[in-house]
């Protein structure tokens, strides 16, 4: 049943984990399901049919997300991510989104798509007041990205999803790049031709030992240094200075003035230092690590508790004994449980 909310005040400085890192992000997956396979996240055949995905009636509500967000927002959250499996997937996204856009104190929301769907949800997304966009893109080669995604993706379709994007007003579109060695390394610079100029930053991922189904393997890996001398290279680049040690990508720009690059280096240069991020599942897991195998179902307390003040008093107790710095212990023979996959999670 819907609950007013009536959230405990609590002292946002006390929000903070045992490494002092404060609760500043959220990453919210508002549904598991998804358009493509993309091997290294949902490989074809690693679904087992049936009871692989969320039932619908599992996902938290419009109004429970409302409310959740609103208690970590009393916590010390400012951004917000909307994230999946394929988040345009979920029905009626666009009134969820103009809901977010009302919480006071919520001054960034953020949405990571596939693309293919935007074509027909751009302008929806704009006038719900989603205010940043991020378009996932291996590859501007069909057949390399048709087997990336296990077949699903169409290029045209994406890149008029990005264009339908920008008509609707969304600017800097962000692109981000799985890259994986062998697979779509050789066509990095093609990918990076197209989009300079454009305003729309592409953003190259390193890619990660997510979950357990994409039979990671650091030989696939290319460290993002080499594209920092690959690049230069071809296009003098210079290193911008970040002002936020909550920032994932180490920022680039061309010296010829056609715009930026991030590079995400997870592997090679893990940032858990600044990582100031919270993940919740589209049941309501609560998560402090992508790398995680273990969460707290809030769902229990968001629909069964007296008051929303409960599920704030817990996400506060989870974060204030949090540890988590996976990609900078990586390695170490601390984790080998089985990992949460990344389409759960929400990336
Ligand atoms: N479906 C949407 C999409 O693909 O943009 C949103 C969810 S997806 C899990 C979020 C981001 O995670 C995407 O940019 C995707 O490329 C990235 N990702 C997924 N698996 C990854 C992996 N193993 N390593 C690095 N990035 C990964
Ligand atoms: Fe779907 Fe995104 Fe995962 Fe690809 S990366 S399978 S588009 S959730
Ligand atoms: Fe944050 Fe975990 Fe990634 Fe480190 S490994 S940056 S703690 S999500």
């Amino acid at each position: 049943m819907d609950r007013p909310l009536a959230l405990h005040p609590v002292d946002t400085q006390l929000s903070r984990d045992r490494l002092q890192r404060p609760l500043r992000e959220l990453r919210l997956s508002v549904i598991d399901r998804c358009n493509f396979r993309c091997t290294y996240c949902m490989p074809l055949g690693s679904m087992k049919g049936k009871g692989s995905f969320l039932p619908l009636e599992k996902l938290l509500t419009d109004h429970e997300i409302i409310n959740l967000v609103k208690a970590f927002v009393g916590l010390g959250v400012h951004k917000l991510r909307i994230t999946g499996g394929e988040p345009l997937i979920r029905p009626g996204l666009p009134a969820l989104l103009e809901q977010l856009a009302e919480i006071p104190g919520l001054n960034d929301i953020a949405l990571t798509t596939n693309g293919v769907m935007l074509d027909r949800l751009a302008d929806d997304l704009a006038k719900a007041g989603l205010g940043r966009l991020t378009v996932s893109l291996d590859t501007l080669d069909p057949d390399i990205l048709g087997t990336i995604s296990g077949g699903k993706a169409d290029l045209q379709e994406v890149l008029t999803g990005i264009a339908a994007a920008e008509r609707a007003g969304f600017e800097r579109i962000k692109i981000n790049t799985v890259v994986q060695k062998g697979v779509n390394d050789h066509t990095v610079l093609d990918l990076l031709a197209h989009f300079r100029g454009s305003g729309h930053p592409v953003r190259l991922i390193e890619f990660m030992d997510v979950g357990n189904s994409n039979h990671w393997n650091p030989a696939d890996v290319v460290p993002n240094a080499e594209w920092v001398e690959r690049i230069n290279a071809r296009w003098p680049i210079e290193s911008l200075v970040s002002t936020n040690p909550a920032e994932t990508a180490r920022r680039y720009r061309y010296l010829d003035g056609a715009g930026e690059i991030g590079l995400i280096s997870s592997i090679s240069q893990p940032f858990c230092g600044g990582c100031t991020r919270a993940r919740i599942t589209a049941d309501g897991i609560l998560y402090t690590c992508l790398f995680s195998n273990r969460g707290t179902n809030l769902m229990p307390l968001i629909r069964h508790s007296d008051g929303p003040g409960q599920v704030q008093q817990k996400i506060h107790d989870v974060w204030a004994a949090r540890t988590d710095r996976y990609s900078e212990e990586r390695g170490d023979g601390r984790h080998d449980e089985s990992k949460v996959e990344m389409y759960r999670m929400g990336g």
